[in-house]
């Protein structure tokens, strides 16, 4: 048996720090490390080994930031386009399966102010579809695979090949059309029609 005693609210601490479950703004991206409260990431801010990350972060800022950025979005992406691939799915919903891993990148320490923000600017780059409803905003990964890209190419090809065929279907309809409203109109003068027209397929 550990230090604390099971379900104990000291327990449910202990489970909920190992599951990452704290809350985001006492997290130190530059550290990689989650502070319990105010009190302790205030702590942790003073720490040498913070202050130590601190000044390699103002040597660089944006390298820093845009790094952050990168992974947020490799990390985000690669959820998405596993677990869901193309289907269109909640932007949140992503985001809270992303955060439960209690690694992950947040989203704090990148160019992103908000989910909103990193969707638009994945729908701006071609990432994904991206959509606003009244319940929030919709992502559709875009597989922009060699593989993907040529399976598109090929229905295409057969839709248009389709459309050809449809289009030289109607036009030989209206020819025979043509072709018998003049032949009506020619035996009803003469009285004679030896031809019968036909408009099969
Ligand atoms: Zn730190």
């Amino acid at each position: 048996m550990g230090k604390s005693e099971f379900m104990s609210p000291k327990d449910i601490a202990n489970r909920m720090k190992a599951k990452g479950l704290q809350k985001l703004r006492f997290y130190c991206q530059m550290c990689q490390k989650q502070c319990r409260d105010a009190n302790g990431f205030k702590c942790h801010c003073l720490s040498e080994s913070h202050l130590r990350q601190m000044s390699l972060f103002a040597e660089n800022p944006t390298k820093y930031m845009e790094s952050f950025s990168d992974e947020f979005l490799q990390e985000y992406v690669a959820l998405l386009s596993r677990r869901y691939n193309t289907m269109r799915v909640s932007a949140n919903q992503i985001y809270q399966e992303l955060i439960a891993d209690r690694n992950h990148l947040h989203m704090n320490a990148t160019q992103w102010d908000t989910l909103t923000d990193f969707v638009k600017h994945l729908g701006r780059n071609g990432i994904a579809h991206v959509d606003e409803t009244p319940r929030g905003w919709f992502v559709a990964w875009i597989d922009n695979s060699p593989e993907a890209l040529e399976r598109q190419a090929a229905i295409q090809k057969k839709e248009r090949s389709t459309m050809d065929d449809e289009q030289r279907e109607q036009k030989r309809i209206q020819e025979q059309i043509v072709r018998a409203q003049s032949q009506t109109a020619g035996s009803e003068k003469s009285e004679v029609s030896d031809d019968c027209i036909v408009l099969s397929n």
